[in-house]
Order: structure tokens, then sequence, then C-alpha cells
């Protein structure tokens, strides 16, 4: 008999299943999901782990890949990146959509929480790629009718989250206006929050009140969210969080290239706040590799506290997994179990700095990156395959007409 088109079975791997466990074997797919977990004994020469989950991009800002290197944030925002997001139209936010998923599906992400403008050309570059993520419109105080334009997009955009970019862009009126129109549509807050001293000053000195403080008050944490940055943040900050079901997104590179400092992911987890891990946009990592935000978030944390023990290779790997997973409510991925989405990662362990492989959830975390992915599934659908070409891609794009796309915008925007 043959089998049906949804089955997939990937043979000898290393699997990284829930629970912590490692184990060699096969892996059954069917009709989306993971059928069965067959262990047995073998030389495996790939590995197989749960899909990456990029918590916090700005996917098309692959357009300003590095713009603006060495200002500190505000000065970075306001004298390198915002004048040229202004020139931006539909198409380059495409354009720059569509290779930031090329980067991501390549490096064995499997879902991303996106944040910019025009965030349908981002749902439809993702529905096209065939992966998986939330878009949001971005609440923002200086532009007329933004507030209506969150509040609609989110009405016709069922699977998008709500947004605003910070305390500090948004007024009070604003996010209550956006928390009472989030009453029916029940989404969770995509938000930045305290990744500077300045901005968490600032706002204590405005509301007399963190920013998660103020955030939470104004209603906009009523169906939970995920708050990017919190390098600032107090234990009651993470008390609110932990008690209002908003996850931490720590984006390490992001706030070490802006000078912004480190988030207390240690504590935050010890307050019961579920961490997650996100890559941030291009012009402050400057790639959307999540190894190097797992290998980054592994040694910082260690070093900061003088403490070998902190953040272990698998909590690191469940931050970029299944907490990721848990923040955006897609809990039925995230991890590999039988029932769960095949949303997948599979790597080679051909080269030379993955051998041996005598711990693996180490060598996950410290020394594979992006460029060993092989293959990356979404809901049990193969979306990209390593070739020689830069790779096959389910959409059907090839990577050199998305390359002359990219570039043709980055032209009209007069950054080459
Ligand atoms: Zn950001």
């Amino acid at each position: 008999m043959t089998m049906p088109t949804t089955t997939l079975k990937l043979e000898n791997c290393w699997m990284l299943l829930a629970g912590r466990r490692v184990a060699k074997g096969d892996l059954l797919i069917e009709d989306g999901k993971i059928a069965a977990v067959v262990e047995r004994d073998c030389e495996p020469d790939r590995l197989v782990m749960p899909g990456l989950v990029n918590c916090h991009g700005h996917t098309a800002m692959t357009l300003v890949r590095g713009l603006g290197g060495g200002l500190p944030l505000q000065r970075w925002l306001e004298e390198a990146i915002f004048p040229v997001e202004a020139k931006m139209t539909p198409a380059d936010v495409r354009a720059g959509a569509v290779w930031g998923i090329m980067e991501m599906l390549a490096g064995g992400t499997t879902c991303v929480a996106d944040m910019y403008d025009f965030p349908e050309e981002t749902e439809a570059a993702l529905a096209d790629a065939g992966m998986r993520g939330f878009t949001c419109r971005v609440g923002l105080n200086f532009v007329p009718g933004r507030l209506d334009e969150c509040v609609k997009y989110a009405e016709n955009h069922p699977k998008s989250h709500i947004c605003i970019h910070s305390e500090y862009l948004t007024d009070e009126k604003f996010c209550r206006a956006l928390a009472d129109a989030n009453r029916e549509l029940k989404r969770p807050l995509h938000v930045h929050v305290s990744e500077t001293k300045k901005e968490h000053e600032e706002c204590i000195q405005r509301h007399g009140r963190t920013p998660v403080a103020q955030i939470a008050a104004t209603g906009l944490f009523d169906h939970g969210g995920y708050a990017a940055h919190c390098v600032w943040c107090t234990d009651d900050d993470f008390r609110i969080m932990a008690e209002m079901g908003v996850s931490l997104v720590h984006n390490p590179t992001s706030n070490m290239k802006l000078g912004s400092g480190f988030a207390r992911v240690p504590r935050a987890m010890k307050l019961g706040v579920n961490v997650a891990l996100g890559t941030d946009g291009c012009a402050s990592n400057d790639n959307l590799d999540m190894f190097e935000e797992m290998h980054l978030a592994s040694l910082i944390h260690k070093g900061l506290a003088r403490d070998p023990t902190v953040l272990s290779a698998w909590d690191v790997i469940e931050m970029a997994t299944k907490n990721g997973a848990k923040a955006l409510g897609t809990d039925d991925a995230g991890e590999i179990a039988v029932g769960k989405a095949a949303d997948l990662c599979v790597a080679g362990l051909g080269s030379a700095h993955l051998a041996p492989a005598l711990d693996l959830p180490n060598l996950v975390v410290n020394s594979m990156g992006a460029e060993d992915v092989e293959m990356t599934l979404v809901g049990g659908r193969v979306v990209y395959e390593k070739n020689e070409a830069g790779g096959a891609f389910a959409g059907g794009q090839s990577v050199a007409s998305a390359r002359s796309a990219l570039l043709a915008s980055v032209r009209r925007l007069g950054l080459a």
C-alpha cells in the first residue's frame, strides 16, 4: 500500500523529546502531527528538535540590516531607522518580509511574532511560505487614525495580536481605548517594555508606575501578552507578568548591541514568568539566528551570575521552543510528543564543530548554528530543505528572485 502523502518518517535521528529526554530513533508524522516516537538503537546522523519560536521580530527589517550600528537606542531609531521606514511602501515590506522568512526557515525557526508596518504584507508572506506567525498593527500615538487601524486590523485578521509599540510611544488614552476594544477581541498584547533605563524611569516620572504596571493598569494585559526586552523590570513587574500570563521575551543580542543591558532572566523565571526568546529586528541583531540567541542567553547569565549552573541547556532550549509556543498561545506545538503539531527543525551533525555529539542539549546551545539546519517542517509540511541553490522553500519562491526584490527595495530606499 502506498503511504498517504501526509505521512513522513524521519529515520535515524537524535531526538530532543518533551520532558527533557534525549533519545535515538525515528519520528513518524501524520496529518501534520507527531504520530509516533520510535525509540531504538541506531547511528543517528541528524538531530530533530522542536521548531524554534522567535517571539519578537520585525521581519521586514532585513531591508535595513546593520543600519546605524554604534548609535544609542534613541539616536539609532530617530536618525537611522525612522527616516528610512517613513519611505517604505507595502512592496518594500513584502520584499523584506519574504527575505526574513527565508532566513528564519533556513535557520529552523517555525513561528515568529512580528511587529511592523504593513502587517498584512508580512502575514501574506508568512502564508505563502507556510510559516506560522502572528502579526499586529503597531499602536503609535503620533500617527493620526492609528487607534482605529489597530482595532480594524485585529478584527479583520483573526490570527493577529494587538500591539502598542511601547508605553513611551502611546499615551494612556490610546492604551485604554485599545484595551476596551480588546475586551471582545481577547488577544494577547505584543509590546516593547523597559528596554532602556531612560524609558523605564521616564514612565515612573509620568505615571508613578513602571511600564509593566502602567500597561497592566490600562487593561492591555487583560488577555495576556508578551513583552520584549524587560531589561529594567523590577521584581514587582515580574510578579505582575507571572500573574497576568505575560511572557518575557529575552533579546540578548539586541540588548547588547544597543547597550541596553541584560534582562534578569533567572530572577524572572524564579518568580514564575514564562521566558521566551526573540531576535528583534535585523538592524539591532543583525541576523535572525535563534541558535545564536540561545547561545548568548546561555552564556551571559552564567557570566553575570558567576555561576555555571544558571540556565541549563534544556532551560535555554525550552525558552526557544516550548516557552515560545506558550507565549504565543500555540501550545499545540513547541515539543516533540505524540499528538503535538509537527513543527520541527532537523539539523545535520556532519560539520566539524558538531563532532563528537556527546551531550546533545549542550551541543544545540553551544555548538550548533542556523547553518546546520537541513530541513524545517511546519505542521508536518516540509517548508525548507537545504540545497546548493540556497534552499528549496515550500512557497516556491527562489532565493535568487527574493534577493533581487530585496535589493531593488534597498536601492529604492536610497540605502545602496
Ligand atoms: Zn523590537
